[in-house]
């Protein structure tokens, strides 16, 4: 069909009808607001811990350390990684302490290990610092492995191993006001204090189990994805699991981890029974062995001009050729809805440009959907895979196995929009019926959008013993998303109120570069305190919060998930970040330094 835009008159090329998919999307967004269970999670019992300890290491016993560092970097996720590889590179310390939970360096890439693992943006933009290692990668989209041996590569290149105390997480940070220091425990009984400390903790790492009754009843193996266990299923992240030749699994959630790991369980469960409770939408993925020629042809600075290719895109302002060109990068194409008119969009006044962007997102649905039904066999579950929610509301997912894996006679889609009923001692119960399984494997997510103590098991206590929780509990407060005020030497470098779309290592590296020659400016200037002032923080916040405002109605009217707080939208992942973009929050950094007074840091000596 063709419709009209609303003021010029031009035709818009497409094949539904826009109001009825519409009001499609409120209704699901509604239905699933009215039930029980979005946004429950909480922890097994203690007797059934599934998503702590580590299944891939030993811990190895050593005494507590008591020491004095200049800086103490908390995580040796790729956050933690970056910092000190360019704390190192601006010569700013060697005296540096860097704290990690998991057995080595790697954080995310290595507690997730599950089969199919993959990065889902592509790894010549992923994998941070190639040019200074040396390294390409073997494919377009990386496995999991690949990418947690890059980790270590770094740390082994920029010697942080030396630096490290693994298998240790802290258990409170506190500032120690006569000393000027900060003073960290650790669950091993470390006391590390530091002049500057550097959170790195990253997002995703504390594991969500759903609030299930009947849950620790449960028999059989249960697992979270992010501590998969090889031992039961046998295999490895490449798949190979013999271990589940003859047993029934269930995999529970569809979100992009469960996406990639489904067509490898199916390959090998006996049975698989896929628990959905929202439909993800799964785009084509055209992985690729990379070419060593074009490798060889790339020049010094190329990395530096993929990401900025990219970031560009996906903030709509595209800068050069789409040398990335993939599912997310072509996604800025789909966004404007260029290829829907005839007319160039340029010449569209403001309403018709936004009402563009809006068919242009529904368009995009339905090419997901008109999919699903090429591809899946059995239409009734064909119709239960379609989403119905705008392209924004939830993390996109590319794979090209994932719906045909449910033509396999093993496969069974359970679709539960009230998540599981019950859990017995060998069975789930969904929508009343009992359905026999050996395995649970939760693919639920994680612990997202806060920052307060419980997500990273420690509290931050600053100038006279304030809070980092109480000062958060309004919502996050910091300038330009780096350090807040009361918090003297403290500085987050995981996702806070900074530029962040789509390439979380791209966001860490750039703020770990910042804080690395923010650090070597302030020893030069014999200074040793850092801390914003409060009136250029509320000026930032305030900034964070007006520009966040078009975003935030377009969550609103989200299906619920993480992306949106789960109907919450101040607690919604991307609620803090700076709305228009790396490139753009980029060039206001930039433009603080070319002004060359710290604008908003009070820097002193103590
Ligand atoms: P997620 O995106 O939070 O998805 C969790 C899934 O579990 C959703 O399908 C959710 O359904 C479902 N769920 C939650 N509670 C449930 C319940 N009670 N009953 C049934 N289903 C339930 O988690 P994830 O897939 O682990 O991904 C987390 C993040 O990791 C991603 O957004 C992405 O940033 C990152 N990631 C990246 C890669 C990559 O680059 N390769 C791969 C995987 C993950 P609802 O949608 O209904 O809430």
């Amino acid at each position: 069909m063709m419709i009209e835009l609303p003021v010029s008159g031009v035709e818009v090329k497409i094949d539904f009808d826009p109001e009825a998919v519409m009001a499609r999307y409120g209704e699901e967004r509604e239905s699933r607001l009215q039930r029980k269970g979005f946004g429950d999670f909480e922890r097994l019992d203690d007797q059934r811990d599934v998503s702590s300890g580590d299944p891939f290491m030993p811990v190895v016993e050593r005494e507590p350390v008591t020491e004095e560092v200049e800086v103490l970097i908390l995580g040796g996720g790729f956050g933690g990684l970056l910092t000190g590889a360019r704390l190192k590179e601006h010569n700013v310390t060697d005296s540096i302490r860097i704290i990690e939970q998991g057995g080595d360096f790697g954080g995310t890439w290595y507690w997730n290990r599950y089969p199919g693992l993959r990065c889902d943006v592509e790894s010549y933009i992923y994998l941070p610092l190639l040019e200074e290692t040396g390294y390409i990668p073997t494919q377009k989209y990386s496995e999991g492995h690949e990418i947690l041996e890059h980790a270590q590569r770094i740390a082994r290149h920029y010697g942080l191993y030396e630096h490290a105390l693994f298998h240790t997480a802290a258990s409170s940070l506190t500032w120690v006001e006569d000393e000027s220091l900060w003073e960290c425990r650790t669950d091993r009984g470390d006391v590390v204090r530091a002049r500057y400390v550097m959170r790195a903790n990253g997002p995703l790492q504390k594991s969500r189990i759903p609030r299930i009754p009947g849950i620790s009843k449960f028999q059989g193996e249960v697992f979270h994805s992010s501590r998969w266990n090889f031992e039961y299923t046998g295999g490895s992240n490449q798949g190979g699991m013999t271990g589940l030749n003859d047993k029934r699994v269930a995999i529970v959630g569809t979100g992009p981890t469960a996406i990639q790991a489904i067509p490898y369980l199916a390959e090998d469960a006996a049975e698989l029974f896929v628990v959905q409770r929202t439909p993800c939408a799964v785009d084509a993925r055209g992985n690729a062995p990379t070419d060593m020629e074009w490798a060889a042809s790339l020049r010094p600075g190329w990395q530096a001009e993929r990401h900025l290719s990219f970031n560009s895109r996906m903030a709509q302002q595209p800068v050069g050729e789409d040398l990335v060109d993939d599912g997310f990068s072509r996604s800025f194409t789909y966004t404007m809805g260029q290829h829907l008119v005839d007319v160039p969009i340029g010449e569209l006044g403001m309403e018709d440009t936004v009402r563009l962007r809006q068919l242009a997102d529904l368009w995009r649905g339905q090419q997901i959907r008109n999919k699903i039904e090429e591809i899946v066999e059995d239409p009734r579950t064909a119709e239960m895979l379609k989403p119905w929610y705008g392209s924004g509301c939830k993390r996109p997912s590319f794979s090209d196995t994932y719906y045909q894996t449910f033509n396999r006679p093993n496969v069974h889609l359970l679709y539960s929009p009230d998540s599981i009923d019950e859990i017995r001692e060998n069975a789930i119960v969904v929508g009343g019926e009992a359905y026999e399984v050996d395995c649970i494997i939760f693919a639920t997510g994680f612990d997202t959008g806060t920052f307060d103590a419980g997500v990273y098991g420690y509290e931050v206590r600053g100038r006279e013993g304030r809070t980092l929780s109480d000062t958060f509990k309004d919502g996050l407060k910091s300038l330009h998303g780096f350090y807040t005020h009361g918090f003297p030497n403290f500085f987050e470098l995981g996702l806070s109120q900074n530029g962040y779309i789509a390439n979380f290592t791209f966001m860490l590296d750039q703020k770990a570069v910042h804080v690395a020659r923010l650090l070597a400016h302030t020893k030069q200037n014999a200074r040793n305190h850092i801390e914003p002032t409060e009136d250029a923080q509320s000026a930032w916040v305030k900034t964070i919060r007006d520009l966040n405002k078009p975003r935030t109605a377009y969550f609103m009217n989200c299906t619920p998930g993480f992306f949106n707080g789960y109907g919450n939208v101040s607690r919604a992942f991307f609620a803090n970040t700076y709305a228009p973009g790396e490139v753009a929050f980029w060039e206001v950094m930039n433009k603080w330094w070319e002004d060359g007074n710290c604008e908003g840091l009070i820097l002193r000596s103590v």
